[in-house]
Order: structure tokens, then C-alpha cells, then sequence
């Protein structure tokens, strides 16, 4: 758990950059509360002056001065709220950004591994902890301290005796606040780890809706969520027992003190230690720091929340970024395609491994991976964007070791059609000017028309600028592929990954898709993950791979002939 002096410290780099609002907010805290102190003086102006002296003009004058003085202290209030306000959600919305930025410049392997709805908890529900634990923690901490300078400056000045006593009484105070601000934080820690697991829950069940629907699964995944939800109420409630506790505990512990000091207080003065006078303006003291140490007491509560979320935000934080390993290095140049894979072992956490790989492939060569499902295919082509980062071994592109290459100058000559290729919900355009914002219509209606995209484009409501869907579930897989392989033409990368790109595609699609893929292979390095026999024929060559190890590799005709895992698979289909 990161330590609250570090939590203080990113606060205050924070804080910096409104460092003007925050004194706004101190401004107008001390002059309500300054004008405040008025109102009893007010009160006692009209009480002995005002109407004893049965003067209808004076009473008109002092009860319009009294609402001049509410107005006023209104305004400010309302200036402190709204300013508070408003530098809460900034400073949320800056941690929100933080978070995103750190989320899309994770390694692929490390985002994997997180669940989406977990880290969608930490940008949505946890910001709200976070802005409410600065608005009605540290926001109302800080004002309420500086208040409570006047007050204590004043007890000093009265009996310096009874203020070193005074502090005495603050460290079993300090003592309790301690031990509540942890007691909270873990709780809330807790509490808004099981409302991420719902958020999980809830986010998986919208994405296979479909399958709970058909398998009739809906009372099960019913009780799944009650079963989290209970979990995630017991939480909350063992949070807010604790939390409600605290300013109850710890303005006991003010009151005992302050009931102790008047006792002493008493003694004092029946001693001759004290003046009966310095006692009432020590008392008076006391009583005008009451108020602001009551706000203290509630401010704490909400400052360990802030705590308890800052401590999952750093989760995230924390992680190294791809960029901060590969920035500085230097560009990979324009290359060729020429890639040379040697001794590649790479493996994942709990156990498949891609085992000793030696490959070269000739710069706009196309090689076609074939192989079972499971046998790594998918993962060895992730490595090639740095997706993936090899255990050991080494990938050369044009002779250069990827892994001493900017990342981003390596990615952009790399074009991806992925085995689930992902849109965004946007317009069919968007989608397509989204690999290429510059692009003009000229060249994205050829693209579109090569990857057959444009057939079903025109068919649509309002064609190329009808929305899409989230993923652009409002399109077929096909249609999805069809765009995927239309923003690879666009781009026109150097070395092209095509992950089962015709899949979902049916034979006459597929036909139609066919040429241009080959079109789009010309004169660039392609790698492709093919069942289609029409596909893998058209490959300069064709490795086999089971298991992660390549078994077998060269022409099609070639592993045909030989008696191999590659026969086996194929040894029904015509090859001619
Ligand atoms: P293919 O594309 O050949 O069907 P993959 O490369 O996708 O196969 O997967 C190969 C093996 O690696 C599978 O056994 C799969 O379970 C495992 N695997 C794939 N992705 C991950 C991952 N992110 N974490 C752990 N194991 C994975
Ligand atoms: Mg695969």
C-alpha cells in the first residue's frame, strides 16, 4: 500500500496547476467566516439598541443591513462551494486522463491480463470517490484549518499554560484519527474492488447477452450478480459503519477534552492560577474552534476514501508503459521486409510456449501459417509488432533488432488485419479515415472498392456515414473483415499481418476478396494465418506449426507430397 505522505505529494503536483483556485476557495472560506462572527454582534445591536429604541427607521435600516449581510455571506459560500466544486472535477477529470493515457500505453500482455470493467471501475466509480474525498475532504480539511488558526493563535495569547495543556489533549485525538483513516482505507479499498467485479460481471453479460440468452442461462447469471451485488453491499455497509463512526469517535474525545479543560480550567481559577477573566476569552476561544474542528473531524473520513482510491489508481500507474522502454530509441528506417526470426522462445504465464523458432522470410515473400487451433499461430505474429516480447531470441527486420527500434516507427510500417478485427462506433468513414486521417475520398472509395467494402457500403441507410455500432456490431463479421482489409490497403504498410483474414468470409466473398488481397500482398512481406486452401496456394510458401514449434515449412505442392502434419490436414482438399 503506497504510503499517504506519497498520496500528499501527488496531490500536490496536482493541485499545482490551480494553485489560484485553491486560494479563491481559502478567500472566500475566511470571509464567510469572518462575516459570520457579525451576525451574533447583529443579533446584539438589535436586541439592546435597535429596539429599545422604538424607531421605525433604524429597525429598517438594521434589518436591511442584516440581509445585506446574509446576501453577502451567501456569496461567498456559494463562490467557495462552486469553486470547490469545480477544482474537484478538474482534478478528476486530469486523474481520468492519467489513467486512459496509462491504459492504452500498456503492454498488450499486461492488458490481457486486467478485465475491462475493472479498469473502466478505476476511470468512472473510483473518480467519484476521488473528487468526493477532495471536495468534502481536503478541500474542507485545508479552509477549515486556516480558520481554525485564529481561534488558536488567540488561546495562545490568552494562557499559554492551558494551550501546551490543550495539545496534550490532541494526541489521543490524533491517535484515533490515525488508526480510522487506515480502518477506512482498506474498507473503501475493499468496497470499490467488489463494485469492480460487478462492473466486470456487467460488462461480460451485455457482450454474451447473446449466449445467455440461448443457453437459457439468465436465472444463473442472475444469481451470479445478486451474489456480487450482497457482496458489494455487505462492503459498503461495513465501509459506512466505519465511517460514520469516526467524526462520532473522535468529537467524543474533543468534548471529554474540552469538559477536562474546563474542569482544570475551574481549579485554576479557584487557585488563584487564573483570572476569572482569561478563562471566559480562553473558553470563547475554545467554543469558536469548535465549529471548524467538527468539519475537521468529518473531512477525514472522506480523505482516507481519497486514499483508498488513490492506492487503486497507483495500481495502474505503476505499470511501465511500452513508450517509456522503446521512446528513446532510435527509428526503425523505411524497410524492405526481410525478417529473420532466430531462436524465438517465448511463453506465457501459465504454460503454452512457442518453442526454439528459425524463420526467414525473403523481403515480399508470402508465407502462410497454417497449424490446429491452439498451436500458437496467432501468437507468433504478435510478436512480430512487439505486441508480444520474445523471452529469448532475436527478430531482425531489414537487419535491425526490433526490440532496439521505436516502437511507433515499427508499428507504422506494419499492417494488421486481426482474426476479430474491432471497429469503433462511428461512422463506416470514421472507421476507415481512422488508419489514415489525412486520406482524401479519391483514395478510400478505391480501397473500399478492392476490399469489396463498397457493395454493401452503398446499401446502407445513409451508406458510407451510417454508424456502425459499437464494434461495429451492426455489420457482419464479413462485412467487418471486408473494412479491416480495406484500412490495410489504405495504408499500404511495408510488411503486412493478416491474421485469418477471410475467416468469417463465405466462398463467394471470399473469391471476390481474394484478388484484392493478392493485390494488396504484392510487393510487401505478408504473413498470413490461413484454413482457406485457395489462400494458401496463392503463398510463396507455407509453415506448419503444432504445439509452437514449426513442424514444417516450404511451398504448398511441396508438403503436400511429403507425408507430414501438413498432409494430414490438408490431404483432402484438392490442390490443383
Ligand atoms: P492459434 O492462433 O494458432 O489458434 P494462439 O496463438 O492464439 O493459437 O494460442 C496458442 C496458445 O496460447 C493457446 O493454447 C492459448 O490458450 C494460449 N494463449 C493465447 N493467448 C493467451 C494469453 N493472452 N494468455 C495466455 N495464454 C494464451
Ligand atoms: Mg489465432
Amino acid at each position: 500500500m503506497s504510503n499517504s505522505n506519497h498520496h500528499i505529494k501527488t496531490l500536490k503536483i496536482l493541485v499545482g496547476r490551480y494553485q489560484g483556485e485553491l486560494l479563491k476557495v481559502l478567500i472566500c472560506t475566511a470571509a464567510a467566516g469572518a462575516l459570520l462572527i457579525l451576525i451574533p454582534l447583529w443579533v446584539k445591536a438589535l436586541v439592546q439598541i435597535v429596539l429599545p429604541a422604538s424607531d421605525l427607521l433604524l429597525l429598517t435600516r438594521h434589518l436591511l443591513s442584516g440581509l445585506l449581510l446574509a446576501l453577502i455571506i451567501q456569496v461567498f459560500l456559494f463562490a467557495k462551494d462552486f469553486i470547490r466544486l469545480r477544482l474537484s472535477h478538474s482534478l478528476g477529470a486530469d486523474v481520468r486522463r492519467q489513467i486512459f493515457e496509462k491504459i492504452l500505453s500498456m503492454p498488450l500482455s499486461i492488458l490481457q491480463e486486467k478485465h475491462s470493467g475493472d479498469l473502466i471501475s478505476r476511470l468512472s466509480n473510483d473518480i467519484t470517490v476521488f473528487q468526493d474525498g477532495l471536495m468534502k475532504g481536503i478541500f474542507r480539511l485545508i479552509p477549515n484549518a486556516v480558520i481554525l488558526l485564529f481561534p488558536v493563535s488567540l488561546m495562545f495569547l490568552h494562557s499559554l499554560l492551558l494551550s501546551v495543556i490543550t495539545l496534550f489533549f490532541i494526541a489521543p485525538m490524533a491517535w484515533t484519527i490515525n488508526y480510522f483513516v487506515k480502518k477506512i482505507r482498506s474498507r473503501v479499498k475493499a468496497s470499490q474492488e467488489q463494485l469492480a467485479l460487478i462492473n466486470n460481471l456487467g460488462e461480460e453479460s451485455i457482450r454474451g447477452v447473446k449466449e445467455i440468452k440461448a443457453f437459457g442461462r439468465e436465472d444463473q447469471v442472475k444469481q451470479r450478480f445478486s451474489r456480487r451485488n450482497r457482496a458489494a453491499l455487505r462492503a459498503f455497509v461495513a465501509q459506512d459503519r466505519i465511517i460514520a463512526l469516526n467524526p462520532v469517535l473522535v468529537l467524543m474525545i474533543t468534548v471529554t477534552s474540552i469538559a477536562a479543560l474546563i474542569f482544570l480550567c475551574t481549579f485554576m481559577v479557584t487557585h488563584g492560577l487564573l483570572s476569572m477573566g482569561r478563562l471566559i476569552s480562553f473558553l470563547t476561544c475554545l467554543a469558536l474552534a469548535f465549529s471548524p474542528l467538527q468539519e475537521i473531524a468529518h473531512s477525514f473520513g472522506f480523505i482516507s476514501r481519497l486514499y483508498a482510491v488513490m492506492d487503486r489508481f497507483e495500481e495502474v500507474l505503476r505499470i511501465a508503459s511500452e513508450a517509456q522502454e522503446g521512446d528513446r530509441l532510435p527509428d526503425l528506417p523505411e524497410i524492405a521486409g526481410f525478417i529473420d526470426l532466430s531462436n524465438i522462445n517465448f511463453s506465457y504465464d501459465d504454460g503454452f510456449a512457442l518453442k526454439d523458432i528459425n524463420l526467414k522470410i525473403a523481403a515480399g515473400e508470402t508465407v502462410a501459417f497454417v497449424g490446429p487451433s491452439g498451436a500458437g499461430k496467432t501468437t507468433l505474429l504478435n510478436l512480430l509488432p512487439l505486441f508480444l516480447r520474445p523471452c529469448s531470441g532475436t527478430i531482425l527486420i531489414d537487419n535491425h533488432d526490433i526490440t532496439k527500434c521505436n516502437l511507433e516507427s515499427l508499428r507504422r510500417q506494419i499492417g494488421l488485419v486481426s482474426q476479430e478485427p474491432v471497429l469503433f462506433d462511428g461512422t463506416l468513414m470514421e472507421n476507415l479515415l481512422f488508419v489514415k486521417p489525412g486520406a482524401g475520398e479519391t483514395e478510400i472509395f478505391k480501397a473500399a472498392r478492392a476490399a469489396h467494402v463498397d457493395e454493401f457500403a452503398r446499401k446502407l441507410p445513409r451508406a458510407y456515414h451510417t454508424r456502425i455500432g459499437q464494434y461495429g456490431s451492426r455489420l457482419s463479421v464479413g462485412q467487418r473483415q471486408r473494412i479491416a482489409i480495406a484500412r490495410a490497403l489504405l495504408v499500404e504498410p511495408a510488411l503486412l499481418i493478416l491474421d485469418e483474414p477471410t475467416s468469417a468470409l463465405d466462398t463467394e466473398s471470399e473469391h471476390l476478396i481474394r484478388n484484392s488481397l493478392e493485390f494488396l500482398c504484392k510487393n510487401k512481406t505478408t504473413l498470413i494465418v490461413a484454413h482457406r486452401m485457395s489462400t494458401i496456394r496463392s503463398a510463396d510458401r507455407v509453415v506448419v506449426l503444432n504445439d509452437g514449434c514449426i513442424v514444417e515449412t516450404g511451398p504448398h505442392k511441396e508438403l503436400l507430397s511429403r507425408k507430414g502434419l501438413y498432409h494430414k490436414l490438408f490431404s483432402y482438399q484438392d490442390f490443383h
